[in-house]
């Protein structure tokens, strides 16, 4: 999608720290990080948040976002202090970028409930 942020990410067109990639997954820092560790994890294909990757394709995708997540996670050394993933959805969810993706949130502890 041409005006999308995450999408001219994932294209190489907008720069930014990419910690991993793949065929169908793209993960680089935030540019606003909010704990040590602040990672986005994105699907390469344009899905504006999780209530829209439906059907059996979409399934597919979350799985391999969570696992990616999962994966980025244990490079970044967060599996024994443990860490939080999160995928805001819409405007009360806090959604600010349109293009689905999964927070990884790790190097000091979280707080809950969430603001
Ligand atoms: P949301 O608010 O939609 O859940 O998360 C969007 C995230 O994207 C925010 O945490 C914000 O800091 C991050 N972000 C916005 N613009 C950019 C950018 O140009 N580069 C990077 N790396 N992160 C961005
Ligand atoms: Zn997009």
């Amino acid at each position: 999608m041409a005006d999308c942020l995450f999408c001219q990410i994932a294209s190489g067109a907008i720069p930014a720290d990419i910690v991993h990639q793949d065929d169908d997954v793209v993960a680089f820092r935030d540019i606003d990080p909010q704990a040590p560790h602040h990672v986005l994890v994105i699907p390469r294909r344009h899905i504006e948040a999780v209530r829209d990757a439906t059907g059996p394709e979409g399934e597919q995708l979350v799985g391999r976002l969570m696992a990616a997540a999962a994966a980025i996670a244990t490079d970044l050394g967060l599996d024994e202090r443990g860490y939080r993933l999160v995928s805001n959805t819409g405007v009360d969810g806090g959604q600010s970028v349109f293009h689905l993706h999964v927070h990884i949130l790790g190097g000091r502890p979280m707080k809950w409930p969430p603001g």
